[in-house]
């Protein structure tokens, strides 16, 4: 089961407590973890095996959209900040987009994410 991570700058922090907090589920092999760049390097220096992928706003997160449209990510947790500008909004777009046409679970913040994987 392919899970997406990603995180903006100022969730970051809490991207990897939530990671730590759920490593027995997440760390499981018949989990894989995908996330872009800089949120799968945070995750790695954590102890955690990720495929990195770009960073978001060099298209990581379109990376990711594209693998929820092919029907390989089944999950994707990420922890948006509402407060920050990003220049990669349109791929932030299309990434929610497509999770909605594939109808695929999308947690935009920890609680969300926290019920999701409590589902698996
Ligand atoms: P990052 O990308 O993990 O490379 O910081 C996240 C984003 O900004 O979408």
């Amino acid at each position: 089961m392919e899970i997406a991570i990603i995180a903006h700058d100022g969730k970051k922090t809490k991207m990897i407590a939530f990671l730590e907090e759920h490593q027995e589920v997440l760390k499981q092999k018949r989990i894989k973890l995908i996330g872009t760049g800089t949120t799968s390097t945070r995750a790695r220096e954590a102890g955690f095996e990720v495929e990195a992928l770009l960073s978001g706003p060099y298209g990581g997160d379109a990376q990711i959209a594209s693998r929820v449209a092919e029907g390989s990510c089944a999950m994707v947790l990420f922890f948006r900040d509402p407060h920050e500008k990003h220049p990669h909004e349109p791929d932030i777009s299309m990434l929610l987009r497509l999770c909605d046409v594939h109808n695929v679970p999308l947690a935009t913040n920890p609680a969300t994410a926290e019920l999701l994987i409590r589902s698996i």
